[in-house]
């Protein structure tokens, strides 16, 4: 059943510009900028939508603000960090990605006015909509690990596959690395791709077996987390895995300070009430940073209680204003923030704006969809694919939870040529249609 939310705050424009005729191109006469549709963030979840309304309302109807001359398909800096791909394949101008007919507004949002239905730009410049879609994606908090911005400058065995800008350091620091500890962090805070962490350890472990170096290093995951994985099913495989490959796992550590001029990485014992502290002598330190959603949003009247857009779980739109929704990671959507995640959202936002749009009734109910494809190995794969109750929600009619190398090449191969071909020009929602089939319409 989807959720319908009054109409009670939706503007006089909006209401004017949707009510009973369907998807209006007419424009309002204001002399600022104004959008039938404005997408805040043009990363996976912002083209996507932007993809699948610019033709349909037409040329100047859209717009996309978002200040990044690249768009990154950020799930490829896991293959970037183990040397499997390379920095540029994983990038291509903002320009080329956005639809055709789609303004592109080359600046960041700094401030909501949901009343007003404007959004105000770095330059001071106040763009209205008749309809908002909030796509920020999260805010990497490096900064706040004592130490860590300068390790970044000064010691090359420190580096993070979260960033393009460190990410092409975590090849050089494993190839350099001839011994001791090389550790693997997970914050204390939600982060995209959960399963990202530990993907560049399983990674990291084939490349010094390889080598003939994993005899004299140590790998070692400290997380903040109590469990492995989030999902039972997984989490046993991968269990299994770090004991087969001898990979030592700390729960409850929590990254706090790195000090370069020593080698040493602080960790929190988050299960100490007085805080207990232990430090760790690293020779290769990849971190995970803590994360949010981006300060100008988090700042906003557009939030909950934890900083993220409150919208509806199922139907996407925001709980208070109706002609706003959100999409992905930057969203209060408790789901693992995938862009597998985002392009099951995506086709239940279409619906639903479209409804809202025209005056109608939505329909569309996301059920939680999210995948991570675990990689364990250079040609190992366990593609978790789960729903909001953490319940696997698998494609393929047969064990995912089992590394299988066609799982690695769907990963390395298939999955960047259906993100930039598809999903970034509105043609992919999530596999549920592929995985009715697979299962002759047994699944869910
Ligand atoms: P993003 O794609 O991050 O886009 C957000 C956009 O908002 C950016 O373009 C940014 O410039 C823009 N923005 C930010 N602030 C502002 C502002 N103030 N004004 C205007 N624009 C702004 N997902 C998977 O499905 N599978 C994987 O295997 C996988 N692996 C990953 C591995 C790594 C190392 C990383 C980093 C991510 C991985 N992900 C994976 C996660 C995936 O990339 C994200 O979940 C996905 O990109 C989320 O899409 P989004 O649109 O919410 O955010």
């Amino acid at each position: 059943m989807s959720t319908v939310v009054p109409l009670t705050r939706l503007t006089s424009a909006a209401i004017r510009q949707s009510s009973g005729r369907g998807f209006s191109t007419s424009r309002t006469s204001h002399s600022k900028k104004h959008y039938q549709l404005l997408v805040v963030g043009g990363g996976s979840g912002g083209c996507a939508t932007a993809a699948k309304f610019a033709g349909k309302l037409g040329k100047g109807h859209v717009a996309v603000v978002d200040p990044s001359e690249m768009h990154f398909y950020q799930p490829m800096w896991t293959l970037v960090g183990a040397g499997i791909k390379t920095l540029q394949a994983s990038g291509r101008p903002m320009q080329s990605v956005l639809p055709r007919g789609c303004d592109w507004i080359k600046d960041q949002a700094v401030s909501f006015d949901p009343d007003r239905c404007t959004v105000t730009t770095g330059s001071g410049e106040q763009i209205g909509y008749d309809f908002l879609v909030v796509a920020m994606g999260m805010q990497l908090n490096y900064s706040q690990i004592k130490g860590l911005p300068e390790a970044f400058t000064v010691d090359q065995s420190v580096c993070s596959n979260y960033w393009s800008e460190t990410v092409t350091q975590t090849f050089p620091a494993l190839e350099a690395l001839q011994q001791g500890n090389a550790i693997f962090t997970f914050p204390n805070t939600p982060v995209k791709c959960a399963g990202a962490p530990q993907k560049i350890m399983y990674l990291a472990d084939h490349y010094l077996r390889k080598a003939g170096k994993r005899d004299n290093t140590n790998i070692i995951f400290n997380t903040s987390l109590g469990v492995i994985f989030g999902v039972k099913k997984y989490a046993e495989r991968l269990l299994d895995i770090v004991k087969d490959r001898n990979i030592q796992v700390n729960y409850r550590r929590n990254l706090v300070e790195v000090r370069p001029e020593k080698k040493e990485a602080v960790f929190v014992d988050l299960d100490s009430p007085e805080g207990k502290t232990e430090t760790f002598q690293y020779s290769f330190l990849h971190v995970t940073p803590p994360m949010s959603a981006p300060d100008p949003l988090r700042q906003s009247s557009l939030v909950n209680t934890d900083g993220y857009l409150d919208v509806s779980k199922e139907t996407l739109q925001h709980v208070q204003y109706p002609n706003i929704f959100g999409i992905g990671d930057c969203t209060s959507v408790p789901t693992s923030k995938t862009a597998a995640a985002a392009a099951a959202q995506s086709g239940i936002l279409q619906k639903n704006l479209q409804a809202v749009m025209s005056g109608g009734k939505m329909q569309g109910q996301y059920d939680g969809y999210t995948s991570c494809p675990l990689v364990t190995g250079n040609n190992k794969c366990i593609l978790a694919e789960f729903d909001f109750a953490g319940q696997p929600l698998e494609t393929f009619p047969i064990d995912q939870g089992k590394e299988r190398r066609t799982m690695y090449h769907l990963k390395r191969d298939v999955m960047p040529e259906l993100y930039w071909n598809l999903m970034l020009k509105g043609y992919w929602n999530g596999p549920a249609l592929t995985r009715k089939l697979l299962h002759l319409g047994m699944s869910k």
